[in-house]
């Protein structure tokens, strides 16, 4: 494997020099001013990028999944009922962790490449008079399938129904790279890592909670120790955390918020949906089909493209990586070897999205799949052509 070459997996995402740097730094203390002027900054930047005024940040060593966890165990009780859909393997993920923790899932089974169905979510909400449903999940972009949720609609499903569960949102694939907002669609836990759109190493669970989320850990049952989030509150009080924080990983979550507000966050969506459009461009002159079955729920963070029947698509991430060192994602849980993924989210230019493209190219190519070389390029390059804005700096 060369680290030469970007990575087109869908997170971990290529880390920009600028916040490899940022992470390298000498050991602090951990529980004084000088950490506080880490702490605070970055909790303010992540609340930025959730386009929230009133979000109370919450950062734990950990990923994505101990966000969920968080999520869960702080607001809810042991019985108490959930409702989700599942789409893909990271909705599914989820629910099995509520189900192991003893909640009660309805689960809205959902074909795996459509997007969530708020009508579904209205209807259940509705028929729910009792209010027994405490808490709403939902996953805004599934990385599984490449797809897209519309969280706004949710939102309305909740309004319409009257009901006052929470909703719980994971944006893991989605927060700092596609357009997602903690106010407008009244999100009560939104949930992420350091290693998608943060463009960092993995090793942060990244969390904003309402404060009516916040209310509700006075109530919630669930045994929490490392991801209470009125332990961690007093920590902060103290330019601290309850235990050892992951200080490098933090002065970097700082620094990637600088750079991501500093781009200016509608710039930063436009950049991976002119990005993710050139890729898709390139899946149509291939001739193939995404996951995502509509564009309406197209992911602009990733691509899962599907293989012709009868062709098994981990072959091609594994000659990807064998033979040319680039790393795309395989397929997984219900779409195992029929999908393979390019994510296209973080630290992307133009270019190196043609990279990949190039690279599937020959590996689909050497594996006898019906595809002209060049075809998805010379597709990818007009679209950016065509849409270019100003120079694009390599990923400063
Ligand atoms: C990556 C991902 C996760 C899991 O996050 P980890 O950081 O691997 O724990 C959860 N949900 C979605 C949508 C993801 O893309």
């Amino acid at each position: 494997m060369s680290f030469q070459n970007p990575v087109f997996i869908p997170g971990p995402t290529n880390i920009p020099e600028r916040l490899r740097k940022a992470c390298d730094m000498p050991t602090i203390d951990h529980r004084s001013p000088l950490f506080g002027q880490i702490l605070h900054p970055a909790r303010d930047g992540v609340r930025r990028v959730l386009q929230s005024q009133t979000a109370e940040v919450y950062i734990f060593p950990g990923t994505g999944t101990a966000g969920w966890e968080t999520a869960l165990t702080n607001t809810l009780s042991p019985g108490d009922h959930v409702l989700a859909a599942r789409n893909g393997m990271f909705s599914h993920r989820w629910i099995d962790m509520c189900q192991r923790h003893g909640l009660q899932v309805t689960v809205i089974e959902t074909a795996w490449g459509d997007g969530l169905p708020a009508d579904r979510y209205e209807e259940i909400l509705t028929a729910d008079k009792a209010h027994r449903i405490k808490a709403v999940l939902a996953t805004h972009n599934e990385t599984a399938t490449g797809v897209k949720s519309d969280i706004a609609a949710l939102r309305r499903a909740l309004d319409t129904a009257g009901h006052p569960a929470l909703l719980f949102v994971d944006g893991v694939s989605s927060i700092a790279s596609m357009d997602f907002r903690f106010d407008d669609w009244g999100i009560d836990v939104a949930v992420t890592g350091s290693q998608k759109g943060f463009m960092l190493p993995p090793g942060l669970a990244i969390t904003g909670f309402s404060q009516k989320a916040i209310e509700a850990t006075r109530t919630a049952k669930l045994p929490r120790t490392y991801f209470d989030i009125h332990d961690m509150a007093k920590g902060y009080a103290n330019n601290a955390y309850p235990y050892t924080p992951a200080v490098g990983l933090l002065n970097g979550l700082n620094d990637a918020c600088q750079m991501l507000l500093s781009e200016g966050l509608e710039n930063v969506f436009a950049r991976h949906t002119r990005i993710a459009e050139g890729v898709r461009a390139a899946v149509r002159a291939w001739g193939l089909d995404l996951c995502a079955t509509s564009p309406e729920v197209y992911s602009d963070t990733v691509s899962a493209i599907r293989t012709p029947e009868g062709f098994n698509a981990t072959r091609i991430v594994e000659h990807a990586a064998q033979t040319y060192g680039v790393a795309f994602g395989t397929g997984l849980g219900e779409v195992a070897g029929k999908v393979f993924r390019i994510g296209h989210l973080g630290s992307l230019t133009d270019v190196m999205a043609l990279s990949g493209i190039a690279t599937a190219e020959m590996v689909m190519a050497d594996l006898g799949l019906p595809i002209a070389l060049g075809s998805g390029v010379a597709a990818a390059q007009e679209h950016y052509r065509a849409t270019r804005a100003a120079p694009q700096r390599a990923a400063a």
